[in-house]
């Protein structure tokens, strides 16, 4: 039982099968109260499959508050941008109808990528990838660990490095929604839409670009970085009255050196999430 005088922590930022991750929603909710959690959102990338009534069915009986959550792929001057949607309607028929479109347009992203990989004589079947990633939002992760399996690069690192990061010989861009038009799509489904960790993106320009957007909060405590990281972003939440948030990103065996809760939110963060209370007190 939850024990009540126990400092509420919530990790909400984290991958499922249902993205590229290795657990299940379920084995996840398991995993968050062993690693002593008292609130969990899932942020499969373009899609929310892992809230299924059997999920929230589990949640409740291990008694692990739940916020809903998505990390949706945007492109800014053929820039990835990674945006955290969180406390949305998961009924919301316009967001379901845009997820289902970034799924179209991953599926026609990947057929680049794959046909650039058979260019350099590493071939991998369309029908190969549908069936490593079973039924997953299905990415460059899988990609890559298809490249290691079948003896292309030696390590998933190297894949991303040689071949898949954005620039390199096999990259394929394609996933092509403005920035502002998945934060429109957020806000119309009534969430909160967050851009995650701005630690990776470029200062200058283009990053001053991108922070002119109407953001409701900004993630500032993220997986294992430096703590001293954290400060520049939490100014800048503060100056704005943006919500500051955080999450470990966990995803599980492709990304074995982060655990499941090592950055975390309050219940108060937790709670702006969810809709209730006010930004004021931050
Ligand atoms: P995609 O959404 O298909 O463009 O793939 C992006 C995902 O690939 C990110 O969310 C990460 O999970 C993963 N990723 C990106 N760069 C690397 C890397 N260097 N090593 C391992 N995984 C990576
Ligand atoms: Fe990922
Ligand atoms: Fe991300
Ligand atoms: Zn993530």
């Amino acid at each position: 039982m939850r024990d009540k005088f126990k400092e509420f922590r919530a990790d909400i930022h984290c991958h499922t099968t249902c993205s590229d991750g290795s657990d299940t929603p379920l084995e996840l909710l398991r995993l968050a109260q062993r690693s002593d959690l008292q609130g969990l959102s899932i942020t499969d990338h373009d899609t929310f499959d892992a809230y299924t009534p059997e999920f929230f069915k589990e949640a409740a009986a291990l008694g692990i508050a739940i916020l809903s959550g998505v990390e949706i792929s945007s492109e800014l001057d053929d820039t990835s941008v990674h945006i955290l949607g969180y406390g949305y309607d998961l009924h919301h028929a316009g967001l379901k109808q845009f997820l289902a479109l970034m799924q179209e347009k991953r599926k026609m992203r990947n057929r680049a990528i794959l046909k650039k990989l058979a260019e350099h004589k590493m071939p991998i079947t369309e029908e190969e990838l549908q069936n490593f990633a079973n039924w997953r939002t299905i990415g460059r992760p899988h990609i890559a660990q298809l490249m290691v399996q079948k003896g292309y690069v030696s390590t998933l690192r190297d894949a991303f490095e040689k071949y898949l990061r954005e620039g390199a010989l096999c990259f394929a861009s394609g996933l092509r929604f403005h920035p502002k038009e998945v934060i429109e799509i957020i806000h119309q489904a009534k969430g909160k839409a967050i851009l995650a960790h701005p630690h990776f993106i470029q200062k200058g320009a283009f990053l001053r670009k991108l922070l002119d957007l109407p953001f409701d909060g900004i993630e500032c405590y993220y997986s294992v970085l430096d703590k001293a990281l954290e400060i520049p972003w939490l100014k800048l939440a503060k100056e704005r009255g943006w919500i500051p948030t955080g999450g470990s990103d966990y995803h599980g065996a492709i990304k074995p050196h982060i655990s499941l809760g090592c950055s975390w939110v309050s219940e108060h963060i937790f709670n702006l999430l969810k809709g209730h209370g006010s930004s004021s007190s931050v």
